[in-house]
């Protein structure tokens, strides 16, 4: 209540602004744009220090359902949208201490590229001077959302690519228009029962076969649960729940940003948009916080964590039957539960500080050999397709994907970024991170706790360690979904150090 009071006694300059401006007040109105526009420029704080300015935090959401009709990605073939079982939303945590002013978009989303971000960015700062190194956006990697990046047999539709840039940029304008006083705190929950890691080494003598009939994969991605011929599995997983959360200073819920090193639910019919466990956790941690319905809205963001190789298969046992949509209630109700514990022991600061830095790496890119194109090239002179289609995990979608890479440039520039709020340390890869990586940004950064957003701010396909590269298997073979030089992982783990150093 004190830094509200104290908020409130601006210079007779700024309490003037203030008393035309409903937001510096704390008095939401998320429809008032142009107020947007004066709240966010720096003059009117002038005569204030920062240091007396309330930390302030705002929430929004942004539907980004697509009409029927557009591609699903995430799967080896296509599918069109033909029904909603729930609706999509890109949601948005803005944050400000008086000096900086961050950012956190997670949208319901299998990809989203660079390009489509940075428009969004762009549209931000346009609107409401937020620079791009303070905005974090990211894709929650449900496999059942409208196709914004070109996969395996599905093409992004570039009028919802157009759809998604302007709503990602909504959320952010809407967040700072909901900007009001608030506290904020953190913690780490875990929820071990949905993690496995889903890359298998198998019994000395099963033979391990790639898309093209080669038998050097030590490892098999996804192999039948419950087999006798399950070894181990190649890799650990992060049961980990970090959790973000901020409440107005009477205790009212605002915003909980979690995060889950696990793949997504999946099983959702071909053709049905759904956001996954990522929505389902969103409504119903709302549910258990009695924030329902609250004006402005109460949001959450349930962010991908490093799950380039983790999902939530229990490989030990057969799989008993259940439905999609039961499985993903039943993990995002288990995963709201642990958030809700980590709520209620939460540490509430009045005030922390916010900082951001990001970089640009260049890294190449594995295309294929002049006789390796040429052999795609013969493969698919004489390849059927079905429906338009070529087999599901057939030689051909991996020929076609060898030939698409071609044309991608030698190297690629990726943007990597890091937040520091508070103690809290988030790192962003524009890649589906192997768990590994993350662990070991958990153990090295600074910051304490730090967890990685993953599919930030672009997408640059899988990011396996040089040594799973070693082991082969899917998240390895050569296509748009794994296309960065074998050295990648190492090479983005020194950045998000650097990164961190640069703002602990
Ligand atoms: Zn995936």
């Amino acid at each position: 209540m004190k830094l509200i009071i104290r908020g409130l006694q601006l210079s007779a300059a700024c309490q003037m602004v203030c008393r035309m401006n409903p937001i510096l007040l704390g008095i939401r109105r998320a429809t008032a744009l142009a107020i947007v526009m004066a709240s966010t420029a720096v003059p009117l704080h002038a005569q204030t220090s920062p240091a007396e300015r309330p930390f302030r935090a705002g929430a929004a959401a942004a539907n980004i359902t697509p009409w029927m009709g557009v591609s699903i990605n995430g799967n080896m073939t296509d599918h069109k949208g033909a029904s909603v079982h729930d609706q999509l939303h890109a949601r948005a945590i803005v944050l400000d201490d008086g000096q900086t002013r961050l950012a956190i978009v997670v949208a319901d989303s299998c990809m989203i590229y660079r390009e489509t971000f940075d428009a969004a960015k762009k549209l931000v700062r346009e609107r409401t001077g937020l620079p791009a190194e303070n905005i974090l956006m990211s894709a929650t990697h449900t496999h059942s959302g409208p196709a914004s990046a070109s996969v395996f047999q599905s093409d992004a539709n570039p009028e919802y690519q157009h759809f998604l840039t302007l709503r990602l940029a909504d959320a952010v304008q809407q967040a700072i228009a909901n900007l009001a006083p608030a506290q904020i705190g953190w913690g780490v929950g875990s929820e071990p029962r949905h993690v496995s890691n889903r890359r298998w080494r198998m019994k000395p003598g099963v033979l391990i076969q790639d898309v093209w009939g080669n038998t050097n994969d030590v490892v098999k991605m996804n192999p039948k649960p419950g087999s006798p011929e399950l070894l181990e599995p190649a890799g650990p997983t992060d049961p980990e729940v970090p959790v973000l959360a901020v409440q107005s200073p009477d205790g009212k819920p605002i915003a909980l940003l979690a995060n889950y090193s696990m793949h997504y639910v999946g099983g959702v019919p071909g053709g049905t948009y759904s956001a996954d466990y990522f929505g389902a956790f969103c409504d119903r941690i709302q549910e258990l916080l009695g924030a329902d319905r609250q004006d402005p809205p109460f949001v959450a963001l349930m962010s991908n964590g490093t799950s380039g190789d983790c999902n939530c298969m229990n490989f030990r046992e057969a799989p008993k039957p259940e439905a999609a949509f039961v499985k993903i209630r039943r993990v995002a109700n288990d995963l709201a539960d642990d958030a809700l514990g980590v709520w209620r022991k939460i540490q509430w600061h009045d005030r922390v500080e916010l900082k951001s830095a990001q970089k640009e790496i260049q890294l190449a890119v594995r295309k294929a050999s002049a006789d390796e194109l040429a052999r795609a090239r013969a493969l698919l002179s004489t390849a059927k397709k079905t429906n338009g289609q070529y087999g599901g995990w057939g030689p051909e979608v991996y020929a076609r994907e060898w030939l698409l890479l071609d044309e991608f440039p030698d190297r690629v520039p990726l943007v990597i970024q890091t937040f520091k709020i508070g103690e809290l340390g988030i790192a962003a890869i524009p890649c589906e991170v192997f768990v590994e990586i993350g662990l070991e940004i958990k153990k090295h950064s600074p910051l304490k706790p730090s967890f990685t957003i993953e599919l930030a701010n672009g997408y640059n396909g899988y990011l396996p360690t040089p040594a799973q590269h070693k082991l082969g298997g899917y998240e390895t073979w050569r296509a748009r979904s794994s296309y960065l030089e074998v050295d990648a992982a190492t090479k983005i783990f020194d950045t998000v150090m650097e990164l961190f150093a640069r703002v602990k």
